[in-house]
């Protein structure tokens, strides 16, 4: 019988507002984070799932904290990640968001318009650096190319335990879809489970999780 522990999961795209009634976001629907937040909740444990927007139906018995820029996402990881013994960083954060917010909307009178872009927050890589945190960590890898050297070197930057590494060049998996094929990179293993739906899929995560987090709990 595993303990119940408490797990903060972030889902979803990040909205970066350009004027009030425009923003930068991207394609994520936020199926993998939610199928992993209920399949933790089935399980007993205690869930924070904080979420950009999304058009899922929140799982049953999960702690909702809904939020839509990165920094809103970063403040409410900061606040929440102390509670945490797993973070699961499943969101789909954007990694450039407007230098300025126009306070009124913008005006379609030039021709060109540039807009000036300065990097987002780094959220999971901020986790144990800044905030302390000393749980176990798990990063997503979303990458075109190269996908198992790309997610070690994420696994090392980030401070990660695990990275759980996708192809999103692949129409059949990953963005917008219900099935996914993953690969599972900690320092001392690497595992290709078969393709499967993201719910099935949800539990191996969460397994490697709480196996992870386990030998700590026994200190
Ligand atoms: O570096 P990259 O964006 O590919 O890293 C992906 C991982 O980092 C995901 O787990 C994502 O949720 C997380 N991330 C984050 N804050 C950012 C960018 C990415 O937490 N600003």
């Amino acid at each position: 019988m595993i303990p119940p522990m408490t797990i903060l999961i972030t889902a979803g795209p990040t909205c970066e507002a350009i004027d009030p009634v425009r923003f930068l976001t991207n394609k994520s629907s936020g199926k993998m984070g939610y199928a992993i937040a209920k399949s933790a909740a089935d399980q007993g444990h205690r869930v924070i799932l904080i979420s950009g927007p999304t058009n899922l139906n929140v799982p049953d018995l999960v702690d909702y904290i809904p939020v839509e820029s990165t920094q809103e996402m970063y403040d409410a990881v900061e606040h929440w990640i102390k509670k945490a013994d797993i973070a699961i960083f499943a969101a789909a954060v954007a990694d450039y968001q407007p230098a300025n917010i126009s306070e009124q909307k913008i005006k379609k009178d030039a021709e060109t318009i540039t807009l000036k872009l300065v990097k987002t927050p780094d959220i999971l890589g901020s986790a144990k650096q800044k905030f302390g945190y000393q749980g176990v960590l798990i990063g997503f890898a979303a990458e075109t190319e190269n996908l198992e050297m790309n997610a070690r070197e994420k696994l090392k930057r980030k401070g990660c335990d695990l990275i759980v590494a996708n192809d999103v060049s692949r129409k059949d998996i990953g963005f917008n879809t219900n099935q996914n094929e993953i690969l599972l990179i900690s320092a001392d293993y690497i595992e290709r489970p078969p393709k499967a739906s993201k719910q099935h899929l949800s539990h191996i995560i969460l397994e490697h999780a709480v196996d992870l987090a386990a030998p700590r709990d026994m200190d």
